[in-house]
């Protein structure tokens, strides 16, 4: 095996192993979890050099599959096996609890008990089910010693009990919502796929159209078929939201199994643990819960299969509707993909033949797709400080009259995305990075959103020293909301962003005062944009619809195409028709005009063969290598020794170095390069050639992205 992919152990007397269990084993000073990966041992190492594996796990061994398709997706993304298989385990911290733990729980309380706020919060946290010192203290957001010495002064009762309790079993056989004729024959659709047992099909519905319905009766076919059967479906991270988990509920008269990173530590263990001894059958999840430690997975939904969050874009930089897709080829099962807005690569396979496409052209009940008008900014004479043009106003306008509600929508979060001093010109950027810095009001600080950095706004420009010159340049949300306010002193006004909505509960809170009309005007990023349905919501009005139209990236026109499409989707859930004006710049866009003309395949079509006449993917593939170093020179030496080596291969081409985009980052340099390959080249096996040839120099990182995003 190559190094650090893999490791030869003796296995001690009396051990029984099998491939797939979970172990503990020596590695160097340290102790940790392994996973046996084969009973060969390597003829090379003489068996007394090696080191015993230390404890076999009493949980169930990692199924077959899921190591056989480990394997293959550690090829496909150019990284080693050992650092798929940590995303695997990434519950393992609970494979300790599999014997049974000590909780603690409710007990009456002794008279001499001394309270302190913290020793309050804790009887708060507890309850009759046991739970134990640390995630009783992790609720009550104190410490274990907090807890333990409640117990020891007798106001905690000590018990033995197993932390993780299985899993309701989803009741299938409950009958769904009554489906439109439409709705069942997408049904019947998706039913045939699971009998034949494997295919991916494409839920291609506008928004409103009760696609989670239609998908729903394929995940309750799917467990019926196969009582050991499990079921993911995949949403994006913002989607997962507490309505959709009830829908869930409703459907199946159990709370489902959830998976996503704002879930505890108890809960993840939870969920790994019903998953890998499979009584746990229905999850629903973000990217990761795709490596959970499935044993008998037998369908995945993609929902929002379009939407970018599926790839994730730090550590292995995989997308997971296409390792759903992968998975579910490899391990023969079906994959169900739903959106309103496919994207182009699902779109094509649509055309091919590859995927089965089931349509559900018109919105559920009464409610009808809103009507999309584009409002022409050129020469509207923008007063200064104003965003919203004269025809918007006057909507929103109307809208307020008749008690309705708006939603203001600008991706920007913050105030002003450039602050800019007017005596010098000096634009202010994070210190060790080439990233503007943008003014959030609220907090009177000036962030950066890629890396996180804040510092309080200066009162001078730090670099010609003039004082109160520092001025605002462009909107964010919290200037929109601003300017509402001013407009309509009466009207409730709120922002929904990352910012406003960053402690737990705080997104759930606004959207139920959306829900419940407490709110006039949204302004709101992306994080509204999705799967929420405010039935008084009537008109929406993209502030810049432009925005994600220029920047030289292959996706962008598909990209604001769906999000403004997701946006508009919001407008005219119930009976009332919804309105959406998009104010831009380029009226002739084809994004506006499809949008307002509501011929989305018109541009889908044109954006295909756009892509086809350069040979991008869908059409073609593509990988990026990004080359990092805190030293320039360095960074530089080992991009031109690259460009120097690039091998020769057939309908294969390398482009660059350039500058990656925010090209200092954190004090880090980073150049990099665009390979791209037609259908069917290799290009795994050219990059691992290249990159072989060259040794890195030291200090300088290389990563490879398979099909990448944000070229
Ligand atoms: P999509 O995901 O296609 O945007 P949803 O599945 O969220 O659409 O459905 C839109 C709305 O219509 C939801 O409020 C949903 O509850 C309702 N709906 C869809 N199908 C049905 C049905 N068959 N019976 C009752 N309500 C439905």
């Amino acid at each position: 095996m190559p190094a650090g992919d893999g490791y030869d152990y003796a296995v001690p007397e009396g051990m029984e192993l099998s491939p797939g269990d979970i172990v503990t084993v020596p590695l160097g000073p340290r102790q940790v979890t392994g996973v046996v990966w084969t009973d060969a041992s390597d003829p090379n190492v003489p068996d007394a050099k090696l080191k015993a594996i230390i404890e076999r796990y009493d949980v169930p061994p990692l199924a077959p599959q899921l190591l056989a398709f480990v394997d293959w997706a550690a090829r496909y993304y150019m990284v080693r096996r050992g650092a798929l298989l940590r995303m695997v385990l990434r519950g393992e911290q609970g494979l300790s609890d599999v014997r049974g733990k000590t909780g603690f729980r409710k007990a009456p309380l002794p008279d001499d008990v001394r309270l302190t706020a913290k020793r309050m919060a804790v009887l708060e946290a507890a309850g009759e089910a046991p739970l134990t010192a640390k995630d009783l203290a992790e609720r009550a957001g104190v410490t274990e010693a907090v807890v333990r010495g409640l117990a020891n002064a007798g106001a905690l009762e000590r018990t033995v009990f197993d932390p993780d309790p299985p899993f309701d079993a989803p009741q299938y056989g409950l009958p769904g919502r009554a489906l439109s004729p439409e709705q069942s024959a997408g049904a019947g659709e998706l039913r045939e796929l699971i009998a034949e047992g494997a295919g991916t099909a494409l839920i291609d519905g506008v928004t409103g159209s009760g696609k989670t319905e239609v998908y729903l009766e394929a995940v309750a076919e799917a467990l019926r078929a196969d009582p050991t059967a499990q079921v993911l479906v995949m949403l994006p991270e913002i989607a997962l939201t507490l309505p959709f988990l009830a829908r869930l509920e409703d459907r199946f008269g159990v709370p489902p199994a959830h998976w996503h990173s704002d879930v505890s530590s108890a809960q993840r263990r939870r969920v790994w643990k019903r998953v890998l001894d499979g009584s746990c059958r229905l999850v629903v999840g973000a990217r990761s819960a795709l490596f959970l430690p499935w044993q008998n997975l037998k369908l995945i939904i993609v929902d929002e299969e379009h939407d970018p969050a599926y790839k994730q874009q730090d550590g292995i930089l995989y997308h997971a509707r296409d390792m759903a897709v992968a998975m579910g080829a490899r391990q023969r099962f079906p994959v169900v993909l739903a959106s309103a807005t496919p994207s182009l690569e699902t779109v094509l396979n649509c055309e091919d033949g590859r995927y089965r496409r089931v349509e559900l052209p018109s919105r559920f009940g009464p409610a009808v797709l809103p009507e999309i008008r584009v409002l022409d900014m050129r020469g509207e004479g923008s007063e200064s400080g104003r965003w919203l043009a004269p025809k918007a106003v006057g909507a929103i306008n109307e809208t307020l009259a008749k008690k309705q509600q708006v939603l203001l929508y600008l991706n920007r979060r913050g105030y002003a995305p450039v602050t800019l001093c007017r005596r010098c010109g000096e634009r202010m950027t994070a210190p060790d990075s080439d990233t503007w810095l943008v003014e959030h009001k609220y907090t009177n600080r000036l962030v950066c959103h890629q890396t996180g950095f804040s510092m309080p706004k200066p009162d001078k420009c730090p670099h010609c020293d003039a004082e109160g010159t520092l001025a605002p340049c462009g909107p964010g949300v919290e200037r929109v909301a601003e300017e509402a306010q001013e407009r309509w002193p009466d009207a409730r006004v709120e922002i929904f962003s990352s910012d406003t909505v960053d402690r737990p509960g705080s997104a759930k809170d606004l959207l139920k005062r959306m829900t419940a009309g407490e709110i006039d005007i949204l302004v709101a990023t992306q994080a509204a944009a999705k799967g929420h349905n405010f039935p008084a919501l009537t008109l929406v009005v993209a502030v810049d619809a432009d925005l994600g139209l220029s920047g030289g990236d292959l996706r962008a026109a598909e990209r604001t195409y769906q999000v403004l499409s997701q946006v508009s989707g919001r407008a005219g859930r119930a009976a009332d028709k919804g309105r959406v004006l998009l104010q831009s710049y380029q009226p002739q866009h084809p994004v506006a005009a499809a949008l307002s003309s509501g011929l989305r395949d018109d541009f889908l079509n044109a954006e295909l063969l756009s892509r086809e006449e350069i040979g991008m993917p869908p059409f073609g593939r593509l990988a990026g290598i990004i080359l990092s170093a805190q030293e320039e020179p360095k960074l530089m030496e080992d991009a031109r020794a690259l460009a120097q080596a690039v091998p020769h291969a057939d309908g294969i081409e390398v482009w660059g170095p350039a500058p990656a985009p925010f090209y200092r980052l954190r004090g880090v340099y980073r150049q990099r390069f665009l390979v791209r390959g037609t259908k069917r080249s290799n290009l795994q096996a050219f990059i691992s050639d290249w990159l072989g040839a060259v040794k890195p120099k030291n200090a300088v990182r290389r990563v490879v992205d398979i099909d990448p995003y944000n070229f």
